[in-house]
């Protein structure tokens, strides 16, 4: 090829227009979380966002497969976008997240107009797997990693506020809950270093962002060695035993000595895991927030022993009562399963009656789900008849919005301080944020925006939000 056809070739090759594409979240913050790295390499590597997927040329759904209904709608997605695909047969479709990785290839089998099956360790190869695509073949990579941390990748915050952002600190899980498919999904648990977690912190408070979100499934497991995350696990690495390692309470304290006007909140605790050293930095900085979500799943100690959660009734109490102590005013969430398997009514009494001590302000409540792979798929019956599951459901339900309730009346008279995030939905004259435990307060103002702190009185509530006045 002589020169001339080279810079022919140059010259329509900038010509080109980029390539677009779009990206739909479903599932947890993790996932959330997850896309903003994915529209940062993709961008990284020529590609534009497009505002719908309508318009994308490459439209990427990134799944969640915590529960079967999760899964269902994520096919139904994707029969949609089959449907877009008969008019636009140049369309990539492409599933990434926690469903590719548990159905690898099996997804371009069943689903034949899917092109691209993308595990959540791999996205970095996304671009090099669309260009195979284009080049006529399918691409999968589903290979889960003891490394990715995906930490020198900025995310790209494509939605939200403006004002209160995720970082991801920890990726995988090594817990092993017997229910739960993310150790499968997922991977290995290993920590991201933590300079770079507290410089996109510094970043973030730089762009106006006013509360971060630290996530990993078991934050209390964060642990970084000097010399870099932890690779060979179980074993304690000896050469760095002179090395500082950063434990979650070093990494939180960091973040929250970036400003105290940024304020900081986690997800997700553990109670095998939670130290009073935790609690002891959240207590010492004003702008860590005095929010716990600590997931209790069970009431019954045989329940959470054979869901292989790694404590009993009696332990979550005792955490319960350490926030209690070293954090007398923290808010309070929790997740809970009705029904998980061999449940009897006594130990649907204990969820209920440990609920009934601790008088969550908020809680995720589920009616069990197998995911098929688990051990608790593989080792027992999933026998809970399903109205028996929906009664129990439905008294989880019903004593947690008493409980919300009560809550929220008990604030009635109290003065929060509150970080605005935006207009009310119901009225131009009101606008929302939250409190430091997390609730939700409405309020008349015409002199606040996004990312102001106000002090506000509260005088009313439903069960679900506070409201209130300004106060001077
Ligand atoms: S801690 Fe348990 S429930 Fe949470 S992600 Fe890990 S295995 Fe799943």
């Amino acid at each position: 090829m002589n020169q001339t056809e080279t810079k022919e070739k140059e010259i329509i090759v900038t010509e080109k227009s980029p390539k677009k594409f779009f990206v739909e979240t479903y599932g947890c913050q993790m996932n959330v979380s997850d896309s903003e790295i994915v529209i940062a390499l993709l961008q990284k590597d020529g590609y534009e966002s497009a505002p719908s997927a309508e318009e994308a040329d490459v439209v990427l759904i990134n799944t969640c497969a915590i529960r079967e209904n999760a899964e269902d709608r994520v096919r139904a997605r994707i029969r949609d976008f089959k449907t877009q695909k008969k008019h636009n047969p140049e369309l990539i479709i492409g599933v990434l997240g926690c469903m590719a990785e548990r159905l690898k290839t099996q997804l371009l089998e069943e689903e034949s107009l899917v092109d691209l099956v993308v595990g959540p360790d791999a996205y970095r190869s996304l671009p090099g797997l669309i260009t195979k695509i284009e080049e006529g073949e399918k691409a999968v990579n589903v290979v889960l990693s003891l490394e990715e941390t995906y930490s020198n990748i900025n995310p790209v915050r494509f939605s939200g506020n403006k004002i209160t952002a995720f970082i991801t600190i920890m990726r995988g899980c090594d817990n092993m809950c017997s229910f739960c498919v993310v150790p499968f999904t997922r991977g290995r648990e290993r920590s991201r270093d933590p300079e770079s977690i507290v410089e996109e912190a510094k970043l973030l408070f730089e762009q106006g962002y006013r509360e971060i979100t630290l996530l990993g499934q078991n934050v209390d497991s964060y642990k970084w060695f000097g010399g870099g995350p932890k690779k060979d696990f179980g074993k304690v690495l000896e050469e760095n035993r002179d090395v500082k390692t950063v434990s979650f309470a070093d990494l939180l304290e960091m973040v929250a000595l970036v400003n105290p006007l940024l304020r900081v909140r986690f997800s997700t605790s553990n109670p095998q895991d939670m130290t009073d050293e935790v609690l002891h930095v959240i207590a010492r900085h004003h702008n860590i927030c005095k929010y716990v979500h600590l997931p209790m799943q069970s009431g019954s100690t045989r329940v959470l022993g054979i869901m292989n959660r790694g404590y009993d009734r009696e332990k979550y109490i005792q955490r319960i009562n350490a926030i209690r102590t070293i954090i007398p005013d923290c808010g309070l969430s929790t997740d809970v399963i009705a029904g998980f398997c061999s449940e009897t009514d006594e130990e649907h009494k204990e969820t209920i009656s440990l609920m009934e001590m601790v008088k969550f302000d908020y809680a995720y409540m589920f009616p069990y789900s197998e995911r098929p792979g688990t051990p608790a798929a593989k080792k027992y019956k999933d026998d809970v008849p399903e109205d028996v599951k929906l009664k129990r459901m439905q008294e989880i339900l019903a004593l947690q919005r008493h409980h919300s309730m009560v809550g929220n009346k008990s604030d009635i008279g109290k003065v929060f301080e509150v970080l605005v995030e935006g207009h009310s939905k119901r009225s131009k004259e009101h606008v929302f944020g939250r409190n430091t435990q997390n609730k939700a307060i409405i309020f008349a103002s015409d002199k606040h925006k996004a990312g102001d702190y106000a002090t506000v009185k509260v005088t009313s509530c439903t069960s679900g939000t506070l409201i209130g006045e300004m106060v001077n």
